[in-house]
């Protein structure tokens, strides 16, 4: 569903991400794991174009996202992003959180728009706290708030960067809970993560990137249980 070839990013002199081909096919689960600092945010926010390429190409449905004809406002709905910080709208209650969305960009009219806000408060165990702000919720309950408001907007990939490393110890479980049953709807999702039990039990496939380059990238099951890259043995080897 996206396809990305040769893909650079540079800030400066810094050159981030260093000629990367990424794919994700529609329904899989891709785990992005590697050091700070090795380019997994920037290749998150190029696929949604929070940050231009330097060079390279990014196809959606086959389509050249970046050709000069191409709309970037549409091509941004079909992509629902969470962030480590939430980045909810503190004056807005969780409903309405989840609506604002749907009615500005989607034009859906509000009851439609608080149909699918409901729906997709449930999904995430929410839609008790329709009513609150979200300076009234815990982390993890703000960060599956936020999971509920992108899912309203069907997208049709989610793009997670680490949504639990801002959390509680407590909190973790319950939004990797929620990201995991999203996982077996079907939902095509790419997520940066540190949670190594997450892209070893969900993902479909897991990346490890180093240094701005994609180093290994394999079943969990290859990239967990037999690396075959001296560096990804040593991270592992820290990590876990
Ligand atoms: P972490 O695990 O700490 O989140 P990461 O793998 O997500 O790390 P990135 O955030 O993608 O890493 O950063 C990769 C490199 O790009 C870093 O050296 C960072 O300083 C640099 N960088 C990222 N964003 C910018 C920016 N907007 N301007 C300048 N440099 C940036
Ligand atoms: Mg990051």
């Amino acid at each position: 569903i996206i396809n990305i070839q040769h893909l650079k990013k540079s800030f400066g002199e810094n050159e981030v991400l260093k000629d990367i081909d990424f794919s994700v096919a529609k329904g899989e689960v891709v785990s992005i794991i590697g050091s700070s600092g090795s380019g997994k945010s920037t290749l998150l926010r190029c696929i949604n174009l929070l940050e231009k390429p330097t060079s390279g190409e990014i196809y959606y449905k086959g389509e050249n996202v970046l050709s000069p004809g191409y709309s970037l406002t549409k091509y941004r709905t079909h992509l629902g992003m969470v962030f480590q910080s939430f980045n909810l709208f503190n004056n807005m209650n969780v409903l309405e959180n989840c609506m604002t969305g749907q009615t500005t960009v989607l034009k859906r009219n509000r009851s439609e728009a608080k149909k699918v806000a409901l729906a997709n408060l449930e999904k995430v165990g929410m839609d008790r706290y329709i009513d609150a702000k979200p300076a009234q919720l815990s982390g993890g309950q703000k960060q599956r708030v936020a999971i509920a408001r992108a899912l309203s907007m069907n997208p049709d990939v989610m793009l997670f960067d680490e949504p639990t490393s801002a959390l509680d110890p407590e909190m973790v479980g319950e939004v990797l809970k929620t990201m995991k049953a999203l996982a077996h709807t079907g939902l095509t999702m790419v997520v940066v993560t540190h949670e190594m039990d997450f892209a070893r039990e969900v993902s479909d496939r897991v990346i490890f990137m180093d240094k701005g380059v994609i180093a290994e990238q394999g079943s969990p099951e290859d990239i967990f249980g037999n690396p075959k890259e001296e560096r990804t043995k040593k991270f592992l080897h820290r990590v876990l």
